[in-house]
């Protein structure tokens, strides 16, 4: 059967976009592939087509977060998949128990890397035919990527264990560097490229200076009432999120709810749907919101704060526009704004102290046991005991298996407290620096007052080749009153918290 006809059988599309059918073509040869399309550019469909036109055998597809995960498999649902499952921590001890008894009989199977780390849930997958292995989001192997997951680090490693089967990494935002990091983490062989543009056509770029908090708000106000929806604002605060909403509310904007990683998972779940149905227009949100949201209308992309690097960036915008319409990413920021990003980079990673904390505890658990196992219990009290938070955890962890001193999730090696943790503490000044830098481009591409996607393409290390009419505000200068602002009459709608809306439906059908 011609790829075409699959392509349409399967999920209703008549064309190809570009890139994908050379991509399935090198996963059908049983190539090892590594691609990148641009956010929204269609990456599913080039590992889950193979699967159809291969007829046999599992594919093992490896994502980041579980709530991309969850989206995909309902997805593949929705399209009359039955043979599809996620693993991943949210399976009860009986789902689990089921699912691994039926493993075989799966024709997708989406793995969290977490997971991949029990050396028990590997041995159940290499009894089975893997077709191939796809590494979602792959720029989480690379510790240059913007994304860095240390459990990201080990694919390489139990691809592997599981007989090496061919390997699909796909990305939307990866520098050069990053791409070969890639290649080389995942040892990919003889690997087929297949790298486009990172460009974004239909988006067009602004960034708006403000003096002060006040007028960032009211800017940000006038903007929500203009600018043709839906929208997503970002912010890199939950508390900034949930009090902008309140003031978007409080000024008569009442379709905006706000979501972040702090919120109870169905009431997130439930804004998801909301957005993606059209009942609710806007988002104000922190970066928890949008990978797997499969929304193709999203109008504008508003930043109230910039984050700390371009690739975010260009991740976050990318996901208006999917639709290929126009849209608009425009970037609020004034002077205070450069602090919270410095501060955001060493929150997340672990000072001289806590290192010598975690290790003296470590190294109290084994003087009492004899040894100490990495589990997830161990894990969770190590954090609460110690105050730190997951992420410099993880990122001690990450080098205490580079070190050789954590193997296989148990500590091995004896060590002394004071080097290993002038050496960690090393690591992590090396990467504040590392994720300075990357600040700093961020920043420099604020105030450029040079064509702003010429700066994003010279980063990745592409050229730009013919620039779109609404490029950017320093192509045009009135671009924003000009050619995008559109008035809107809004519905004046309310969003229910998830009880009452349960208790509506529920009442109806009485
Ligand atoms: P990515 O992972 O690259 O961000 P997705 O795979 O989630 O993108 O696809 C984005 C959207 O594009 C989805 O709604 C998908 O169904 C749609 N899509 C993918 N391929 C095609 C195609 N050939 N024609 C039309 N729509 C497509
Ligand atoms: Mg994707």
């Amino acid at each position: 059967m011609k790829l075409e006809e699959v392509l349409y059988q399967r999920f209703k599309y008549k064309t190809f976009r570009e890139g994908q059918k050379l991509i399935i073509e090198d996963v059908l040869k049983g190539n090892d592939v590594v691609a990148m399309l641009p956010t929204g550019g269609g990456k599913s469909i080039c590992y889950q087509l193979p699967a159809y036109a291969l007829d046999k055998g599992t594919v093992l597809i490896v994502s980041p977060l579980l709530s991309l995960m969850e989206d995909q498999v309902y997805q593949l649902r929705q399209k009359g998949e039955k043979r599809v499952v996620a693993i991943n921590s949210f399976l009860s001890p009986q789902e689990k128990k089921y699912v691994f008894s039926q493993l075989k009989n799966y024709k997708f199977i989406y793995a969290s890397p977490e997971i991949l780390q029990s050396k028990w849930v590997v041995d159940q997958l290499m009894v089975l035919d893997i077709s191939y292995i796809v590494i979602d989001e792959a720029h989480c192997i690379s510790q240059w990527g913007h994304d860095f997951r240390p459990d990201y680090s080990r694919l390489g490693e139990i691809r592997e264990s599981l007989k090496n089967p061919p390997c699909i990494a796909l990305t939307a935002t990866a520098t050069n560097e990053v791409i070969e990091d890639i290649v080389q983490c995942l040892k990919l062989n003889d690997v087929k490229r297949h790298l486009y543009s990172v460009d974004r056509k239909n988006i067009s770029f602004i960034v708006e200076k403000v003096d002060h908090y006040q007028e960032k708000l009211e800017k940000l106000k006038s903007l929500v009432q203009s600018l043709e929806g839906p929208g997503i604002i970002y912010f890199s605060s939950r508390n900034s999120a949930e009090s902008v909403t309140r003031y978007l509310m409080d000024a008569g904007i009442e379709n905006v709810a706000y979501y972040h990683g702090g919120i109870e998972h169905e009431q997130r779940m439930l804004i998801q749907q909301q957005f993606i149905h059209n009942q609710l227009e806007v988002i104000c949100s922190t970066n928890a919101f949008g990978m797997g949201v499969d929304k193709s209308n999203i109008r504008f992309v508003i930043h109230f704060h910039f984050p700390t690097q371009l690739e975010s960036y260009l991740q976050e915008i990318g996901r208006a526009g999917r639709d290929g319409e126009q849209s608009v990413a425009v970037l609020l920021f004034s002077n205070h704004d450069y602090e919270l990003p410095e501060l955001l980079i060493t929150n997340d990673l672990p000072t001289l102290e806590q290192i010598q904390m975690v290790m003296e505890y470590m190294s109290r658990m084994i003087e009492k046991d004899g040894k100490l196992s990495i589990t997830r219990d161990v894990e969770t009290r190590l954090c609460q005991e110690n105050i730190i938070a997951e992420t410099v955890w993880r990122f001690i962890r990450y080098h205490l298996e580079k070190a050789s001193i954590i193997q296989h999730q148990v500590i091995h090696a004896t060590f002394d407290i004071n080097s290993i943790s002038r050496y960690i503490h090393q690591k992590a000044r090396e990467r504040i620096q590392y994720k300075q830098s990357k600040l700093y481009f961020m920043e420099k591409w604020i105030k450029t007052d040079q064509c702003r996607r010429l700066e994003i393409l010279n980063y990745f290390g592409e050229e730009l080749s013919n620039k779109p009419k609404d490029c950017c505000d320093n192509c045009s200068k009135d671009l924003l009153s000009n050619n995008l602002s559109k008035y809107k009459k809004r519905v004046r709608w309310k969003p229910l918290d998830w009880r009452q809306e349960f208790r509506s439906i529920l009442l109806k059908d009485e």
